[in-house]
């Protein structure tokens, strides 16, 4: 059995809603009927959250405003797609039935002019609502038995509004128990992602992006052989496709090594969502509603071990520091002061290198460097790089293979590099260089590198 997930680009228009129904009766063809998780049609999302936050200012003209866009864009699709009358009528009634609700929570919150988080969850749940039901009734009228199921119904998650945490036990039993038969009649369940409700009945939400995440709980839940994420890129790649224009596709990568991609802004998806399907032996497919039969990149426990090495990542814009002191000679304590300022003022890490009496860092966010600075000037001399970038080659156990280093630094021989990591993680080995050098190492990279692995 499959799960399905769509993003918001995926339902982002009548056309890419035609698209799916192509991409599900394909499955359900050769798998049997899958679980389809639908996002907000895109930019819905951020459309409820400004309404919210217009109600609370108490400009209630404006957050109804919104809220009419919200409308016609779900009715505009609603035409495109059907014609006949006695769907859009009733579909159209079901909209309006919804949006009546949203209507009487926006009015509640402008005239408290008070936002909880608690209301913000029970607003923004209704793009996933619209998306989903949009989907159910038109596979319906493809002739594809489907069956919506408000996911609130089975996804019981704790109380933490805007960031809920599912219940497993009570969610895995609910899902079972709602969905399993659903599919062993072959029908099709459309369900929304990001959604879901205490025990008590009042809506959570995942977080922001949680769709991914709750594909992940509904197929761990209902022990799938897949979980797809369908979204509107190839998958993961051999380096950013903006920087080198014939990067590949990578078929399969590690759980670990997604990860460390997604830091450098491969946004395909946030790993950590799909943990537990991970963790529980599920493989994550990521594919392109625009290219349904290209294979994709397959997130798995372990990657493809034949495979030494996955992918060129930079970032870009990040802050390099250096701190010496030569009291530190041959005595102890030096790295635990200077982590110990970091942690105070909430600043996380990236990279680090040290000697006996050195040691140098990057950071991202630099929003607390001057007490930083302060902070350690007592202790050290501080020395400060801004608009560096680091570049990471990500691949599978560098630490038991020779020649990865000599390889990767041979043909960088023209580019100098300020600072180097490698061996902190068995996957990546990652150095600092300018950020004018940045696309330069990744481009003489990727073309020494996969010339020679392929
Ligand atoms: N619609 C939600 C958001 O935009 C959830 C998702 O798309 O995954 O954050
Ligand atoms: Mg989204």
């Amino acid at each position: 059995m499959l799960v399905m997930k769509f993003g918001g680009t995926s339902v982002g228009s009548a056309e890419r809603f035609l698209t799916i129904v192509d991409i599900v009766r394909k499955t359900s063809e050769e798998d049997g009927a899958p679980v389809v998780v639908v996002s907000a049609m895109s930019g819905v999302t951020d459309l409820l959250i400004k309404a919210a936050q217009e109600a609370k200012d108490r400009n209630l003209d404006a957050a109804l405003d919104v809220l009419d866009k919200i409308h016609e864009k779900h009715k505009d699709c609603i035409y495109t797609l059907f014609q006949q009358s006695s769907i859009v009528d009733e579909l159209v009634e079901d909209l309006e039935s919804h949006l009546n609700k949203l209507d009487i929570i926006l009015r509640g919150v402008s005239y408290l002019g008070e936002l909880t988080k608690r209301s913000l969850d029970a607003i923004s749940c209704f793009g996933e609502l619209l998306s989903s039901l949009i989907l159910a009734t038109l596979l319906k009228k493809k002739g594809i038995e489907s069956k919506w199921i408000d996911a609130r119904t089975f996804m019981v998650t704790d109380n933490v509004f805007g960031k809920a945490n599912p219940l497993w036990e009570t969610t895995t039993a609910k899902a079972q128990g709602t969905i399993l038969p659903e599919l062993a009649d072959n029908r099709v369940v459309v369900t929304q992602g990001f959604i879901g409700s205490t025990a008590n009945g009042i809506t959570t939400t995942l977080g922001r992006g949680g769709s991914d995440y709750s594909a992940a709980i509904i197929g761990v839940a209902c022990e799938a052989d897949e979980i797809q994420i369908w979204t509107d890129v190839d998958g993961m790649m051999t380096a950013d496709p903006r920087v080198i224009p014939d990067a590949m596709v990578l078929s399969t990568v590690s759980f670990q090594a997604a990860s460390e991609l997604a830091y450098f802004g491969a946004k395909v998806l946030h790993p950590l969502t799909i943990k537990p399907a991970i963790e529980k032996n599920i493989p994550v497919r990521i594919l392109n509603t625009l290219k349904p039969d290209a294979k994709g990149t397959v997130i798995a426990d372990e990657g493809d071990a034949d495979q030494p090495i996955y992918a060129i990542a930079s970032k870009k814009s990040i802050t390099a520091l250096f701190f010496s002191s030569l009291n530190m000679l041959m005595s102890h304590g030096f790295l635990a002061k200077v982590f110990t300022v970091f942690d105070k003022y909430r600043t996380p890490i990236d990279l680090i290198a040290t000697s006996e009496v050195s040691v140098s860092v990057t950071i991202d966010n630099t929003e607390n460097i001057e007490p930083i600075l302060e902070n350690l000037h007592e202790l050290c001399e501080t020395r400060v790089m801004h608009d560096v970038a680091i570049v990471s080659v990500v691949g599978t156990h560098f630490r038991a293979k020779s020649g990865i280093a000599g390889r990767v630094f041979d043909c960088l021989k023209d580019i100098n590099i300020i600072m180097i990591s490698g061996g902190a993680s068995d996957i990546t080995l990652s150095f600092v260089v300018s950020n004018e050098d940045a696309n330069k190492a990744v481009k003489q990279l990727h073309d020494h590198l996969f010339q020679k692995v392929k």
